[in-house]
């Protein structure tokens, strides 16, 4: 990724790891992040602040990541396949400011069978909105 940041997407506003996550596609050290807000509600892109996913389709998935089995609407999200490291994944970004979040994989439990692997980095628990 070489596009230029949105300003809210700049290193200074973000810290280096949400940067790196964000805007050049890395991924966090899985069990890395401390975790959120208990009584957290909602999760939001850590650069633009646009709901991404709720607490209710939180789940422990064993992974290391914050997993989701769906996010808050399907317009907040925009999936591409994505063939780095000779896999292919589909990669998941926000909608709004294009940062990377994560993937999203097919094992997942229901209702939809999918596990959005997500960055903690990457978002920002909500206990309100
Ligand atoms: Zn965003």
């Amino acid at each position: 990724m070489s596009k230029k940041p949105r300003p809210e997407c700049e290193k200074p506003k973000l810290g280096t790891m949400a940067y790196k996550v964000t805007q050049e596609g890395a991924t966090e050290i899985p069990f890395s992040h401390p975790g959120f807000d208990k009584n957290a509600k909602y999760f939001a892109c850590v650069c633009c602040d646009q709901i991404l996913f709720s607490s209710s389709t939180k789940y422990e998935s064993g992974s290391g990541w914050p997993s989701f089995f769906a996010p808050i609407s399907s317009t907040v999200i925009l999936e591409r396949e994505d063939f780095d490291h000779g896999m292919t994944r589909t990669e998941v970004s926000c909608s709004k400011c294009k940062g990377h979040l994560g993937h999203v994989f097919n094992d997942g439990p229901k209702p939809t069978g999918l596990r959005y692997c997500i960055n903690g980095v990457a978002l920002t628990a909500k206990v309100s909105i």
